[in-house]
């Protein structure tokens, strides 16, 4: 059986050559090892193999683990990858060091004031719902300028890149390609695509931050594996 540092110098390995092949530089490429369902043993382990940044989709199962694995090595990075509700902007902003999943005025707005309150800036992506799937969190492709706007000049949120999570039954590749142009009229950095079974894509696609769980963790058990972010 593998162990958790022969996956991540796996996964390491393919970002890398999928970067040179793409003729871009691997270390413009942040793998975000996504811990969802795992125990903060499991983290350990991969901060043992030198891991530091790490995605969670729920604020309250992130506030179980992280507080204390943070305390003891300070130079994690904590990603949020999951649907915010405005009840939580305040954990949210104290607790993570990025916010990927905002997507609509009230969280904009909830996070500004949040951010005054705690006295820490997240950064943050605008996730975008490139396959315009109804049951999907983020803002259409066609609205994405706007709100891109309204964050910065309205809420004052320091926004830095793009996120989305292509439907399943679709060629990723159009969607990647998608956000990256999104991205660029926009003039923002960062593009957070790229999950297990497509991330090497991702990354030749111009990905800054690739979202890698099952390849890093193994399988997530069945009762947890529900669809990563649906919402109510
Ligand atoms: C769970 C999750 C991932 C990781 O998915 P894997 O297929 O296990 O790599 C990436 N992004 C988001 C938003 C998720 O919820």
């Amino acid at each position: 059986m593998s162990t958790g540092a022969d996956r991540l110098a796996e996964v390491r390995g393919r970002i890398e050559a999928a970067a040179r092949s793409a003729g871009r530089d691997p270390t413009d490429v942040t793998l975000v090892a996504v811990s969802k369902t795992h125990g903060a043993d499991r983290v350990r382990e991969m901060l043992e193999a030198g891991q530091r940044v790490f995605g969670e989709n729920r604020v309250q199962e992130a506030q179980e683990k992280f507080p204390a694995l943070k305390s003891a090595c300070p130079d994690i990075e904590l990603h949020l990858i999951g649907p915010l509700q405005t009840n939580k902007a305040r954990d949210a902003v104290m607790l993570f060091d990025v916010i990927q999943s905002v997507d609509r005025q009230r969280i904009a707005a909830a996070l500004a004031k949040e951010m005054a309150h705690v006295g820490r800036r997240p950064a943050c992506f605008i996730q975008v719902n490139t396959g315009e799937e109804p049951q999907k969190a983020g803002v259409a492709p066609a609205d994405v300028d706007a709100f891109v706007a309204a964050c910065r000049d309205i809420h004052k949120l320091p926004v830095v890149g793009l996120m989305c999570i292509p439907p399943v039954d679709e060629e990723p590749a159009l969607h990647f390609a998608l956000l990256g142009k999104i991205a660029a009229r926009n003039g923002l950095p960062k593009i957070s695509m790229g999950m297990s079974a497509d991330y090497e894509m991702a990354v030749k696609l111009g990905a800054t931050h690739v979202r890698v769980g099952s390849a890093l963790f193994g399988a997530r058990p069945p009762l947890e594996t529900a669809a990563p972010e649906t919402h109510a």
